[in-house]
């Protein structure tokens, strides 16, 4: 309720302001954010967000986020983009119908490493051997013992210790890191990621796709030639897919720099978006544009968009 009324109140500012949305995995459940990396908004809590979001905000791919906050009134409803990273069996099978459902458009994010054929990332194996306890703590390399152990014995966030950790190794390490846990989380099921036509279906669906890396790597980390690499390795596979140029990237784990923000632009991205818990401004820099990720109640993501918008322009 005083979501409604803070957004109804802040509808009459002038304000040219926007919110974009990251989900990752959406149905069933959802998940325990003090112990899943990435946890699930539940199918009921997303359909009630999509509904808010399509009574009181006015949905627009992430492509044109920019533009219809920089043309934006007085009285009109605030521009938002609904984003999703990751290549996620369920963005086809749960997230495209809610969304077909209430008639709203969605930008979905992907490197196009399960095109061809099943695939789950290494924080999912991650989460899949901490969660059914098929790790040691002192089994995964360059990764502190005393944190695994305590993300094993379900303390809150220690999990996410492990996964900064091992975000922050070089390539070589962190496949390392990454072939332990594969090893211990077994390979990925005939179903996990998305496939050539699931994707087409998002496409069918309404939903505009965007790249996110082939190979997932935290891009400010990469040396120069790196980072023109992995922003070119799979795109021209992806967009082949699709049928259309991909305009829009997200950056892996939501982070980028200017550095990153130029190479994108050479790479031939009109628009990059980051994670963090700012609105997009007529400001905003167009391969910066920061997302912020939603509660997993519906109530409080309604007040954190609510908040958001309130922050940036009063009547
Ligand atoms: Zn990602």
């Amino acid at each position: 309720m005083l979501a409604v009324v803070v957004c109804a109140w802040t509808r009459l500012s002038s304000a040219r302001t926007g919110v974009a949305l990251v989900y990752h995995q959406v149905g069933g459940k959802g998940g325990d954010a003090r112990l899943e990396i990435l946890a699930a908004v539940s199918g009921d809590s997303f359909r009630r967000q999509l509904r808010h979001l399509r009574r009181y905000y006015h949905v627009v791919p992430a492509s044109e986020l920019l533009d219809a906050v920089r043309s934006r009134r007085r009285g009109q409803r605030f521009p938002v983009a609904i984003t999703f990273d990751d290549d996620l069996a369920g963005h086809a099978h749960d997230a495209l119908p809610e969304l077909q459902r209430e008639g709203l458009t969605a930008t979905f994010f992907l490197g196009g490493i399960s095109l061809a054929g099943p695939h789950r990332f290494w924080w999912e194996d991650l989460q899949r051997a901490v969660d059914d306890r098929l790790i040691e703590p002192d089994a995964i390399p360059h990764v502190a013992e005393a944190d695994v152990r305590a993300a094993l014995e379900r303390s809150p966030k220690a999990i996410f210790r492990v996964a900064a950790a091992i975000e922050r190794l070089d390539r070589p390490q962190r496949a390392d890191a990454a072939d332990a846990l594969r090893s211990a989380a077994g390979p990925p099921s005939a179903d996990e990621g998305l496939r050539a036509a699931n994707v087409q279906a998002l496409i069918a669906g309404g939903a505009e796709v965007g790249f996110h890396t082939l190979r997932h790597d935290l891009l400010p980390a990469l040396s120069d030639n790196e980072l023109a690499d992995a922003l070119r390795e799979g795109s021209d596979e992806l967009a082949a897919v699709t049928g259309t140029r991909l305009e829009v990237i997200s950056y892996p784990h939501g982070r980028a720099d200017q550095r990153v923000a130029d190479a994108a632009r050479a790479a031939g991205f009109t628009y990059g978006f980051v994670t963090g818990r700012e609105t997009v401004t007529a400001d905003t820099n167009p391969l910066l544009i920061p997302r912020i990720p939603p509660a997993l109640s519906p109530g409080r993501t309604a007040l954190r968009l609510a908040r958001a918008v309130a922050s940036s322009g009063s009547p």
